[in-house]
């Protein structure tokens, strides 16, 4: 018999960066296929307008009938909105546009960046459902409303950088965003790690990008690097993760690579996920 007590919570990892195009959802999709894949019960929460995390695990724009945009709304609940993806023990919280007008709608209201927060809190409250040990929060390329929310939800934030010559520029106001969020609203808020994208080999720039991200960030830079790969940008418009699309790529074993480094980290924090 299951005991009373406050529901378990899963590890909330919110993937950030305002940059677009440096591979938030596509790590979004992929690390949460291959936490899937050991496993972990994931959800994958949408907070982008576009959608493109929905779109990449196969949920097409029309059938979006409920979405993030009804839970931060207030009109829905997280399991209400959730639907299951072709990877076992994989899910998503899908979203659509009408996220984009949230902020004018809800921006005035006292709980205003809490929302994403207390529906992750109700997430786990059904005992006879399998509880998610793991929520990805695919954020928007913005530090709005929408990620502030991811952050005040997060036990941790995860940065994506893209191997460019302009990959720190921004950073700092990233981490300056993260530093505000600990003290006004999460405290218990860390930076899991930043994983460097798009990786380059034959590009001399790639490799100086990461010298540079190491020298500037330490040991917070995972070891994995997830190189540039063809069939990582072919994977979503078949609606699958790369991982089901072609498990052999070197994308697929870079993702894979990375999920290890992710739960070794969380082994060497706190918390056991108990009740
Ligand atoms: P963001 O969510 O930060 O805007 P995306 O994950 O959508 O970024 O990635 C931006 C583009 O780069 C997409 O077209 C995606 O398919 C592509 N992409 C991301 N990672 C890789 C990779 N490792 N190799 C090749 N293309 C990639
Ligand atoms: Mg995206």
């Amino acid at each position: 018999i299951p005991h009373a007590g406050p529901p378990p919570r899963p590890r909330v990892l919110a993937i950030a960066n305002q940059k677009g195009g440096v591979g938030k959802t596509t790590t979004a999709i992929n690390l949460g296929t291959a936490l899937a894949a050991t496993g972990e019960e994931v959800l994958v929460i949408d907070l982008d307008p576009q959608g493109n995390a929905s779109t990449g695990l196969g949920i097409d724009h029309k059938s979006r009938e409920v979405s993030t945009y009804d839970v931060l709304a207030g009109g829905a609940t997280l399991r209400e909105i959730v639907r299951p993806t072709a990877v076992p023990r994989l899910a998503i919280a899908p979203s659509t546009l009408d996220l984009a007008g949230l902020e004018l709608e809800i921006g005035q209201e006292r709980d205003r960046s809490f929302r994403l927060r207390e529906a992750i809190t109700a997430l786990n409250a059904d005992p006879t459902e399998p509880p998610y040990t793991y929520v990805l929060v695919d954020c928007p390329p913005s530090l709005n409303l929408l990620t502030i929310n991811a952050m005040a939800a997060a036990d941790a934030i995860l940065v994506p950088l893209q191997c460019e010559f302009f990959a720190l520029e921004g950073l700092s106001q990233l981490l300056k965003t993260v530093e505000q969020v600990r003290s006004a609203l999460n405290p218990a808020l860390t930076i899991h790690g930043i994983v460097l994208t798009m990786y380059d080999a034959r590009n001399n720039l790639s490799g100086q990008v990461v010298e540079d991200v190491r020298a500037f960030m330490g040991e917070k830079v995972y070891d994995t690097v997830i190189p540039r790969n063809v069939r990582v940008s072919e994977a979503p418009s078949y609606g699958k993760p790369v991982l089901v699309y072609d498990l052999k790529c070197a994308g697929s074993e870079a993702y894979l690579r990375l999920a290890t480094e992710v739960i070794q980290r969380e082994k060497a924090l706190v918390r056991p996920l108990a009740g």
